[in-house]
């Protein structure tokens, strides 16, 4: 049987062979385990084979992993990557280190004011919704630079980069018009902030692609914790 240990050295090995193929170092690329709906055990287990970025969607589920986890598991780094609503902010502002889904400078605000002054600043992407589709979220290519300048201000986030979900297509002409658009938006970010050091978009099915296009954080859930139900 396969076992999250396995999974993981196997989604090492494909983020490894994907670099290599695009003479990109593979150190500069993090994979960040997408824990959702999986039990504590789960993520103790991956935390055993070394792992320790993971990637949680619904507020609630994941304040109550952080509490369960954290005096045990304190070099666990944990990301927000699902929607917010504003009044959930506080949970996010409190409890995680990452927030990959920033869209709206209402939120940036409220979780500047919102987080702890003891900690470290809140380390924040800016979603962007490269695929137009009105059903996403994620502020569109032309928003960008005005959400980061607002980041920019605020002294408990840190702005880190992008992060986004592009169209669900095995078109993989598509999916490299996208991954192409992104990349060029997060290296003019980065040219105008320093802090700028992430570009979190691929998955399993798009990692190789993803990485050619400059991605430093992949995210995967099923390919190690296996399907949801
Ligand atoms: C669930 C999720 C993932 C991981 O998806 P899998 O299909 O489980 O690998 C990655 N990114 C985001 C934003 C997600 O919500």
């Amino acid at each position: 049987m396969t076992t999250i240990a396995d999974r993981i050295s196997i989604a090492q090995s494909q983020i490894a062979q994907a670099a290599q193929n695009c003479s990109r170092n593979s150190e500069e690329v993090t994979l960040l385990a997408v824990s959702k709906t999986k039990p504590i055990t789960d993520i103790i287990e991956a935390y055993q084979a070394g792992q320790r970025c993971f990637g949680e969607n619904y507020v609630q589920e994941g304040e109550d992993k952080v509490i369960a986890l954290r005096q045990d598991y304190q070099d666990i780094e944990w990301h927000f990557i699902g929607p917010l609503q504003s009044n959930k902010s506080r949970i996010i502002a409190e409890h995680f280190d990452w927030m990959h889904t920033l869209s709206r400078d209402k939120i940036a605000k409220r979780l500047n004011e919102q987080r702890p002054k003891d900690k470290p600043p809140l380390q924040v992407c800016i979603q962007v919704n490269i695929s137009n589709e009105a059903s996403k979220s994620g502020v569109s290519p032309e928003e960008v630079s005005q959400l980061a300048q607002i980041i920019d201000d605020l002294p408990h986030l840190t702005l880190r980069g992008l992060m986004a979900i592009p169209t669900a297509t095995e078109d993989v002409s598509i999916q490299r018009q996208e991954f192409a658009q992104l990349e060029n938006l997060y290296l003019v970010l980065k040219q105008q902030y320093p802090s700028v050091d992430t570009l979190s978009m691929g998955m399993s099915s798009d990692l190789a692609i993803a990485i050619e296009h400059g991605s430093t954080m992949v995210r995967i859930g099923t390919g190690i914790f296996g399907s949801r139900a």
